[in-house]
């Protein structure tokens, strides 16, 4: 069955800043952001389209403070070297520089009603972090964590009081050991295992590196806590050594592996 295809704009960019050592938003300007005006996931995000010889790239992004009305929204990009389309387009990215976007597209936002919230992930997940966090009601709590490679690599980031918040430097993303399942370190599983567990219903947001989040935080959350499914949020949004076209062949091939 084919899906309807999803609306087109085109973003100019207004404005560059850079976040981090390793984090760069880029503001955008559109005639139309209507798509968004339905738009009530806090990580909803896009399809950048990047032209190509034998036709367009698309590369997945969270969609930060979209403000119909204006015709902004911003997106921050983790600049992760000088491979792929994404991360160098925005490292080089200028005013006035444009780009197609399709979306937006989205599943999660926190619910209310939870009694705790999970909310953790790496730098590719800040962006749809940052805007959960600022979704909670001021009296939530529970837990942030955030996955950076180094100290200088945090950011202002707004929450509720009774969300405690974890930097957790990691180390250089190209080199520490999250590898994959068997084995290997990875110090966001770890610190997640590690969390006290709170009483009552806890709504869960986790994504970032494929193998930490689907290999190590998903059976913990799903088997040994008894999260159910409706109440986690988890996907990878990258994977180590893939692009996003073969991290899709990953994902199906995960997908089939489950089902079977
Ligand atoms: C729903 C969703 C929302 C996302 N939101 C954001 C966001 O707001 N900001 C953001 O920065 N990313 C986000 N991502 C992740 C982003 O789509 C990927 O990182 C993407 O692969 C980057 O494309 P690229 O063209 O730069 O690199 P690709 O061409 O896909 O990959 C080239 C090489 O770079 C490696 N690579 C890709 N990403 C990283 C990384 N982050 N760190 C280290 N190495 C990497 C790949 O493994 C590959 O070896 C999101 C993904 C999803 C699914």
């Amino acid at each position: 069955m084919s899906r309807p295809a999803k609306p087109e704009t085109t973003l100019v960019v207004t404005a560059t800043e850079r976040l981090s050592p390793t984090m760069i938003r880029v503001s955008f300007r559109s005639e139309d952001l209507s798509a968004f005006s339905a738009s009530v996931f806090t990580d909803r995000y896009v399809k950048l389209a990047f032209d190509e010889a034998d036709g367009p790239v698309l590369r997945t992004y969270t969609a930060l403070n979209p403000s119909v009305e204006d015709g902004t929204v911003d997106i921050d990009f983790v600049v992760h070297g000088t491979e792929g389309y994404a991360g160098p387009w925005a490292a080089a990215a200028k005013p006035g520089d444009t780009l197609t976007a399709r979306g937006p597209g989205g599943a999660y936002s926190p619910d209310p009603a939870a009694d705790w919230h999970l909310i953790a992930g790496d730098e590719t997940a800040l962006p749809a972090i940052r805007a959960a966090l600022a979704g909670l009601p001021p009296t939530a709590c529970g837990y942030a964590v955030i996955d950076i490679p180094a100290p200088d690599h945090e950011q202002p980031l707004e929450h509720p009081e009774g969300i405690e918040v974890t930097w957790l430097v990691t180390g250089d993303h190209t080199h520490h050991a999250a590898e994959d399942a068997e084995g290997h370190e990875q110090p966001l599983v770890t610190a997640i295992r590690g969390l006290k567990w709170l009483d009552g219903r806890v709504h869960a947001f986790v994504h970032g590196e494929a193998a930490v989040t689907m290999h190590g935080i998903r059976p913990y959350l799903l088997k040994e806590r008894g999260v159910p499914k409706a109440d986690l949020s988890i996907s990878g949004y990258w994977r180590r050594g893939r692009t996003e076209e073969t991290f899709r062949e990953w994902k199906r091939d995960l997908a089939e592996a489950e089902s079977a």
